[in-house]
């Protein structure tokens, strides 16, 4: 009996020990096309030779040093090449370990601004009801996942929700995008009037919602409403890039297809691509100056921020995808995945929706397409998939969540970005027999 405290203490796992390329390898050599990059984390595949040896390099040179005693070359390099690449108004980097470290840092950051500005009252967060932010107390007091948040209640932090941006689902038939955009900003606007502006923090969202609901991408103009929204109230917008950024959507920020930046920006997953574990939170020039002006201490810290190894491994994952032109293939094949899902599944009853951008794609399963009536969360569809396509040497993500009271079961799939119109072949052909 394995004496591993794993995720489920029922299931048996296949024992994990090779990568190569796409593919990940199990103990008896049966291959896995990384159809979902894990949790969208392995974007260059599981034996990038370059990033191999920049972690290799690292760890004989320096594997660690504290952050309360130095800083180091890693970590500066990968600074400078974030903030030079971020959108308007980013100007440094709080590096973590992971996505939850990295929104429970956001959140403690934009706390410590508005006391250090003298607005301590500003402490109210607004969230939207389809969202994951991670599985810390504040991240997930801050999710939208209800079943999640349940056998913790009460949580630490006052946290309101508003609707997601989820086309599929809400838009209503005949509605415009503008309108469509123009009622959620006014759901959002009688939140903060009814907390009371002066009492709201921050707004937090996921550009394109992730592991809640296969890859939903807002409609365009919601975000940048949201923005202005945020701007008029002096509420900060905390965007949680920490599945859809590095590269996933086709850009290497998600929020720059809406032409949008925000005051915090939160990143893990695709920036270490799984070689080391690390994650971040960018801030702007604003939040960094209140608190250098003030008390000059960010109160917050765990012992490996900005760990050397990681860092190193992180700009090396980010120089690959830069030098070898990674998000041009992002964009195509991102575009031939959609197209070959809809060729395989736009006549399949259960299939009721295909969406995403890039390499972040999103499949929603329904009794009928015409009614969009989810299934049974008894049948627990979700698991089922994941398995059959396990047997058939695919991994894909499939949920089934919690979306405004109904449950509906997805399937997200977020596979490398190094992959060849082939391997979509392979995605679509496994994932049709598991479906
Ligand atoms: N935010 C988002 C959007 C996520 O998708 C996740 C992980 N699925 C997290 C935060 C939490 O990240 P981690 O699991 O690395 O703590």
């Amino acid at each position: 009996m394995s004496h591993v405290f794993h995720r489920s203490l029922t299931a048996a796992y296949p024992v994990a020990v090779g990568g190569d390329g796409p593919y990940l390898i199990d103990a008896s050599g049966k291959r896995y096309l990384d159809a979902c990059g894990g949790a969208a984390v392995s974007c260059l595949g599981h034996s990038d030779a370059a990033v191999i040896a920049a972690v290799q390099q690292q760890v004989g040179q320096l594997a660690y040093a504290h952050s309360s005693f130095f800083t180091t070359e890693p970590m500066e390099a990968l600074a400078d090449f974030l903030v030079a690449r971020a959108p308007e108004g980013i100007d440094s980097v709080y590096f973590v370990s992971g996505g939850s470290e990295a929104v429970e840092s956001a959140l403690k950051l934009a706390r410590q601004y508005f006391v250090e500005r003298g607005q301590p009252q500003r402490r109210h967060i607004i969230a939207r009801r389809q969202s994951y932010h991670g599985n810390t107390l504040g991240a997930l007091a801050t999710g939208g996942n209800a079943w999640r948040r349940q056998q913790f209640a009460p949580l630490l932090i006052d946290v309101s929700r508003v609707s997601p941006c989820y086309a599929y689902r809400n838009q209503q038939p005949g509605e415009t995008d503008a309108h469509y955009v123009a009622r959620l900003g006014r759901e959002l606007e009688q939140q903060i009037n009814e907390l009371g502006a002066e009492n709201v923090m921050a707004f937090i969202a996921e550009p394109v919602v992730g592991a809640t609901s296969g890859a939903v991408p807002a409609v365009s103009g919601y975000l940048r409403q949201m923005r202005d929204i945020c701007q008029r109230h002096g509420i900060l917008l905390i965007l949680d890039e920490v599945m859809c950024g590095m590269g996933r959507t086709g850009t290497l920020f998600a929020c720059e297809h809406d032409g949008v930046t925000a005051d915090l920006i939160c990143i893990a997953k695709g920036l270490g691509a799984g070689y080391q574990a690390i994650g971040a939170v960018m801030v702007s020039a604003a939040i960094r100056d209140t608190i250098r002006d003030g008390s000059g201490f960010f109160q917050h810290g765990h012992t490996y921020i900005g760990h050397a190894t990681a860092c190193a491994a992180a700009l090396a994952v980010q120089q690959q995808i830069e030098q070898r032109d990674l998000l041009a293939n992002v964009r195509a094949m991102g575009d031939l995945l959609q197209q070959r899902l809809r060729q395989r599944f736009d006549t399949h009853a259960h299939v009721g929706d295909i969406r995403g951008r890039g390499l972040f794609v999103g499949i929603e399963l329904v009794q009928d397409r015409a009614s969009k009536q989810p299934f049974d969360p008894a049948l627990r569809l979700h698991a089922r998939i994941k398995s059959r396509a396990m047997q058939a040497g695919l991994m894909c993500y499939p949920m089934g969540g919690t979306i405004d009271g109904q449950h509906g079961d997805h399937v997200l799939l977020a596979p490398p970005y190094i992959i060849d119109s082939r391997h979509v072949d392979e995605i679509v052909d496994k994932l049709g027999m598991a479906i």
